[in-house]
């Protein structure tokens, strides 16, 4: 369903449940969370750290102050008196769900605990002066509107947790990507055999049947793991349709003509043609996905940023597992609209893939080097303590100081960076660790640039 309906269909529930209660009763559930919320919120996490499950996610001290502090306000937002646009607080809803998707928070606790949330609130509402017959009432607006709550969020859980996995399987293309160099050459010389065999086979004194495409080795690659690869890539159709083109049509006119004893000059031209077109089009199907789907930036070869998420998650529970930290580097070539004015885009890009290059000789084969934005570049230095990021960090600093780079027709200019250095803190949430890598290369910038600062 579409999140335009889906946000109407929250805001028409939660209208209609607020209509069913009268402002009196209201005041008293707000007045009652409100004040018992610091509560509440305690109850919760108390319940959620004993949890071993649980416990994973909360180790981190500041998340546990600042989870506490959004779960009361979450409370008091919820029964608040206010009166507020419904599809705000459906948005608000939503966007926990995505918090709880990206640091990977199992729904069903999230769940076992908003039910303990809820028995701890009718508690608290039977120790109030409501009678009975409100009592019920009031009990059933607090339990439908934490429902309500709870789809809003789980939709979107999930909803979050699926674009994570679908980053997961095109990551999975990526390091299938770098084979792909390897795979275009092998698919290459195995059409080029099979061809030899058919021409070879035509012009000696062949017998028989010619040699299948479907039964060569090309063929059953094509057969069974192009499809897998490029899916359903046009170009795909396109080689099968020459094919069998060639198979069905200009073989058995060449093999004719052989037999006949003809001229076979030009059957020969239309099957040499008719097999380039192939090479042609499966070479452009490669080179088309190691570009594109290798996640590779076109300019740098840097990684794609796109690709970021997918390996902060990793390396988060990699390092919560292993209690080895990563660290991320954040990097900004300093004044480079200066290169571009200067001695024009094409210098600028010049330099760009220089930068890439000096990057990639500072770290090591394991670490991760992103294309972040135009003239930032981002590292993930896997399984470093943080003295050593901060060396690795001063080293490539110092390279670039230490080079001018070429921007064309024989000149240079000297070119230097700003890097901000975090090393992971424990924090669950993966935008935590280049949130800090930002604001220390925000500091690296205003002190003057050349320089590397650490969060
Ligand atoms: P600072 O030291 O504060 O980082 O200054 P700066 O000039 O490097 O920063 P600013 O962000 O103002 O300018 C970045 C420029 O980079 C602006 C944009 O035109 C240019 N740029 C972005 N991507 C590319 C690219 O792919 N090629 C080229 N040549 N220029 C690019
Ligand atoms: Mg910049
Ligand atoms: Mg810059």
């Amino acid at each position: 369903m579409p999140k335009q309906t889906k946000s109407r269909e929250f805001a028409a529930d939660w209208q209609s449940l607020h209509q069913q209660m009268t402002g009196l009763m209201r005041e008293l559930i707000s007045a009652t969370v409100d004040k018992h919320a610091p509560d509440l919120a305690s109850l919760f996490y108390n319940y959620m750290e004993a949890d071993k499950d649980a416990a994973v996610f909360l180790t981190h001290e500041l998340v546990t102050e600042r989870l506490h502090t959004s779960m009361q306000g979450w409370l008091r937002e919820l029964f608040s008196l206010k009166q507020k646009d419904p599809v705000e607080i459906y948005q608000y809803q939503c966007h926990v769900g995505v918090v709880h998707a990206r640091i990977q928070i199992p729904i069903a606790l999230v769940l076992r605990g908003t039910r303990l949330l809820k028995q701890a609130i009718t508690e608290l509402l039977v120790e109030t002066e409501l009678e009975r017959a409100e009592l019920v009432q009031a009990t059933r607006f607090v339990s439908e509107v934490m429902e309500l709550s709870m789809s809003a969020m789980t939709d979107s859980y999930i909803i979050n947790v699926g674009k994570n996995v679908r980053t997961d399987e095109s990551y999975r293309m990526f390091a299938l990507g770098q084979n792909m160099l390897a795979e275009r050459e092998r698919q290459r010389a195995a059409l080029s055999e099979w061809a030899q065999h058919i021409l070879l086979h035509l012009l000696g004194d062949g017998e028989g049947h010619l040699p299948e495409m479907r039964h060569s080795e090309f063929g059953r690659w094509l057969q069974h793991k192009a499809s897998i690869i490029f899916h359903e890539a046009p170009e795909l159709e396109r080689i099968r349709v020459c094919i069998e083109k060639l198979e069905r049509t200009l073989l058995p006119k060449l093999t004719e003509q052989r037999n006949r004893g003809g001229d076979a000059r030009e059957a020969m031209r239309q099957v040499e043609a008719d097999i380039g077109e192939v090479k042609f089009l499966l070479t452009g199907l490669f080179d088309r996905f190691i570009e594109v789907e290798s996640g590779r930036d076109i300019l740098t070869r840097l990684l794609n940023r796109r690709y970021l998420p997918t390996i902060l998650m990793r390396e988060v529970a990699l390092a919560r597992r292993s209690s080895v930290p990563f660290a991320v580097l954040l990097l900004d070539i300093d004044h480079f609209k200066n290169i571009n004015d200067t001695h024009g885009h094409d210098s600028g890009d010049m330099v760009l893939q220089q930068a890439a290059d000096l990057v990639t000789a500072g770290v090591r084969v394991g670490d991760f080097i992103f294309r972040y934005g135009g003239e930032e570049l981002l590292v993930v230095l896997v399984e470093i303590e943080k003295e050593q990021a901060k060396y690795i960090a001063e080293s490539i600093r110092a390279r670039f100081a230490a080079e001018p780079l070429r921007v064309g027709d024989g000149k240079t200019m000297p070119v230097t960076v700003s890097i901000g250095v975090a090393s992971y803190s424990g924090h669950p949430d993966y935008e935590k660790i280049v949130k800090d890598a930002d604001d220390a290369l925000y500091r690296a910038k205003n002190a003057g640039r050349n320089r590397i600062e650490v969060a």
